[in-house]
């Protein structure tokens, strides 16, 4: 039945206000600057820049515009967001003293945002403390959760990371924040107009493109190739004038790979090739849909991307905090962990504010609550262009991933896990 959900009616009033809020200076200063000059000019220098923008190795092929527009205002899942308050792990600055046993820990604070303790170092990525990914403060996709790490109780932060410029990744009031404690700022290219527009000064900001590497003493901080878009205009005006990546950390010790957000493609074979093996793998498996499949993975497409860049563990991120699609808040971990067992690739999946040492890591508890959700067989999220034999790899993921409950046996009641 066709529901028009308080979101739907946000996202509406999002759009309808969207050239309105354009001349309001708030909004105006969030959605960022434009490249000029030097940036400009080495941009257009990129092998990724073709024709005035950047661009996908492999070309983006979305579902028909009306067919888009109708699920979104209509259609879409009763359980997009969560009825009830979530279960999660609030955290402090003293919880950070003691660095990691392993010398690796990763603290998952929601959807893409994560802290990288590794061997000594301390890695902030993707920070969004914001309560609505949108560049309106009144509007938008509003946070499931309060952040479980308040920003003035992290630890020391020696680098922040950025995957693109969507809002749900660039979040303003967490640049602005985070600019003050004088951090430097690794982003892909273009990224930095924005970062500047908002007075970060320029000898803190280092612009990647694909496969460029920095040394932060001796961790490498290394962009690599994903298949995504950008822009922050809400008409528009700067789609794909930035470009997106994934990062990976690694020291002689470990190696950590995110995905940013990102399709499926065949480089994530060559990222474990240059790269891996991975000790962990966080890629994005939230906000799919079978009309958008060239711009986010889905979980099976998730795994089978963890298989190719030779991650030791996966831990899914981009889920769970922001209602930015049509699905279930909870399908896309369900789908992860039905097949995961059945692909063979370990998991971790902790609650929001928890940590995990990849060498050690909890054993899977259902910290979410049990709602309706499509299993993979219902629902196929297979993106374009793909070879026949990755194609095929995909399509395998979903037939093993095909049952609807019971998915892990390792999943138990929070409540028997404790
Ligand atoms: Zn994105
Ligand atoms: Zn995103």
């Amino acid at each position: 039945m066709a529901i028009f959900t308080k979101r739907r009616l946000a996202v509406g009033a999002l759009l309808l206000f969207a050239a309105g809020g354009l001349s309001l200076s708030g909004a105006w200063t969030t959605t960022g600057a434009r490249a000029k000059g030097a940036r400009l000019e080495r941009m257009q220098a990129s092998p990724q820049w073709r024709d005035g923008r950047f661009r996908n190795a492999l070309a983006r092929h979305d579902g028909p515009y009306m067919k888009m527009m109708k699920e979104w205002f209509f259609g879409g899942s009763p359980d997009a967001e969560p009825s009830t308050a979530l279960s999660v792990q609030g955290r402090s600055k003293a919880d950070f003293d003691a660095p990691p046993q392993s010398g690796l820990r990763i603290t998952w604070l929601g959807h893409s945002t994560f802290l990288v303790e590794i061997d000594g170092h301390n890695i902030l990525v993707d920070p969004v403390w914001g309560e609505r990914t949108s560049p309106l403060t009144w509007v938008g996709p509003k946070r499931f959760y309060d952040p479980p790490l308040p920003m003035d109780a992290l630890p020391r932060v020696d680098a922040v990371v950025i995957s693109h410029d969507h809002y749900d990744h660039l979040d303003y009031p967490s640049i602005i924040a985070l600019s003050a404690k004088g951090v430097p700022f690794y982003v892909p290219l273009g990224i930095g107009a924005h970062l500047e527009f908002w007075g970060v000064p320029a000898d803190r900001i280092h612009e990647h493109d694909w496969w460029q590497e920095s040394l932060l003493g001796d961790l490498t901080l290394a962009a690599v190739p994903a298949r995504h878009f950008s822009g922050r205009s809400m008409v528009m005006a700067d789609q794909d004038q930035t470009l997106w990546a994934g990062w990976v950390l690694k020291t002689e010790a470990h190696r950590v790979f995110y995905s940013g957000d990102t399709a499926m493609f065949p480089g994530f074979e060559e990222i474990g090739q240059r790269h891996g093996p991975f000790d962990v793998a966080l890629i994005e498996t939230g906000a799919y849909d079978p009309l958008w499949a060239d711009v986010h993975l889905g979980p099976e497409q998730a795994l089978v991307a963890a298989q190719m860049v030779g991650a030791k563990l996966y831990m899914p991120v981009h889920w769970g905090c922001f209602n930015l699609a049509l699905h279930s808040w909870t399908e896309p971990i369900e789908r992860v962990v039905a097949a995961a067992p059945r692909m063979g690739v370990p998991i971790a999946v902790p609650r929001p504010g928890e940590s995990v040492e990849p060498s050690n890591p909890p054993q899977v508890a259902r910290w979410w609550p049990e709602t309706r959700w499509t299993p993979a067989g219902e629902k196929l999220v297979m993106s374009s262009g793909l070879s026949e034999e990755l194609a095929a790899r995909v399509r395998r993921a979903h037939e093993v991933a095909d049952v609807h409950a019971g998915g892990l046996d390792a999943v138990v009641p929070v409540a028997a896990a404790e």
